[in-house]
């Protein structure tokens, strides 16, 4: 089968010919239609963070297709199935967090395209128990980008707690920004967007943000600030750390400040304003099967549309560069 493979941690994958993955009893096998390319994908073949894949790596964890082979213990998929295949590959289903709906916490738990092969690939291998079905209607393309940057996004903003009417300002407007204001807008919240460009900006004024600020050019905490006098929560996309700083200082009093880009830095906390503040500051990764359900649905009811850009598998390495420079506009999905 064809798949793009990352053998060295300088984010170039080689388009290779190998064997069709194999599967175990409680496992299918998917013939993968659509997979989208998330930053994550990037910082993975790029050895960025202390844990690093093993390489050789399939990257790709938003791999969506057809059912075309089903394991002797599965009973509730079969073939012709439509699913994807999230970042949550596997978990252990019987710790403290598997058991409490936080199965995203797992310790034990298996990443696709990254501790194990992914969506980059003809045919992917996959855990028939943490596998999400497509909602009918919903193509292929469309639907990838949901099983990370949707069901990431939409998680964060429940984790950020804020309510209808109140104010939440998005860091970064890429693959995941775009959709966390989409999914902001169709939770009844008040839209602050931050990234930097006329793109971008045409993009999420479109989705709904009522202010658009440039992170290259704008005051950005004292914009937000006099806007919205602070606003309840942040979400933060930006693989940035000054964006992570700025998504700490625009919350008001009692807010909530979400982390969820991963740039390979730290970031200061002033222990001061914190407490005085009592602004929280929380991580907080993909979401569970569960909420992937829940995010799949507001886009088959048309709450919320990933905007998409679609290529060939073999585009991969042009497809990381623009990444790497910040020039994708909403998510790009490679057709396989
Ligand atoms: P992306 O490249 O599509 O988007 C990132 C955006 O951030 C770009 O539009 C860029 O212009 C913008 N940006 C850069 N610096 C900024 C700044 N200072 N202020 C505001 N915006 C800024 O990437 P993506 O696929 O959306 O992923 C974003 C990050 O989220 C990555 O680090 C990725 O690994 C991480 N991620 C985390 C989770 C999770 O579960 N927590 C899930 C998926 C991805
Ligand atoms: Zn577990
Ligand atoms: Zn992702």
């Amino acid at each position: 089968m064809k798949a793009a493979v990352a053998n060295t941690f300088d984010s170039i994958l080689k388009i290779e010919d190998i064997a069709k993955p194999k599967i175990e009893p409680h496992q299918i096998l998917v013939k993968i239609h659509a997979c989208g390319v998330c930053h994550t994908d990037l910082h993975a073949c790029h050895g960025d963070w202390p844990v690093k894949p093993t390489l050789p790596l399939i990257p790709g964890h938003e791999g969506v297709g057809e059912v075309v082979e089903v394991g002797s213990a599965v009973t509730h998929i079969k073939n012709g199935d439509r699913v994807g295949i999230p970042w949550l590959y596997s978990a252990c289903g019987h710790c403290e967090y598997c058991l409490s709906g936080r199965e995203s916490l797992c310790l034990s738990q298996e990443n696709a395209g990254y501790s194990v092969n992914g969506g980059y690939a003809e045919y992917c291998a996959a855990h028939a128990d943490y596998v999400v079905k497509v909602p009918e209607g919903l193509n292929y393309v469309d639907a990838a980008p949901l099983f990370c940057a949707g069901v990431t996004t939409y998680k964060a903003l429940k984790v950020s707690e804020a309510k209808p009417g109140d104010w939440v300002a998005i860091f970064g407007i890429g693959g995941l920004g775009h959709l966390a204001v989409q999914y902001a807008i169709a939770m009844g919240l008040r839209v602050v967007a931050v990234d930097t460009g006329n793109a971008k900006r045409e993009l999420a004024m479109s989705l709904g943000a009522e202010y658009y600020l440039d992170f290259k050019t704008d005051d950005i905490v004292a914009d937000i600030i006099s806007k919205t006098s602070g606003v309840h929560a942040s979400v933060c996309t930006a693989v940035s750390k000054v964006g992570f700083r700025q998504s700490y200082d625009v919350v008001r009093r009692g807010g909530k400040c979400v982390l969820v880009g991963l740039p390979p830095e730290d970031m200061p906390l002033p222990i001061f304003n914190t407490v005085l503040n009592g602004v929280s500051v929380v991580g907080s990764i993909v979401g569970t099967r569960k909420d992937l359900e829940e995010c799949l649905e507001f886009v088959a009811r048309g709450k919320v549309k990933a905007i998409i850009e679609e290529k060939k598998l073999e585009d991969i390495n042009e497809i990381f560069a623009d990444m790497e420079k910040g020039e994708i506009t909403g998510r790009i999905v490679v057709s396989i």
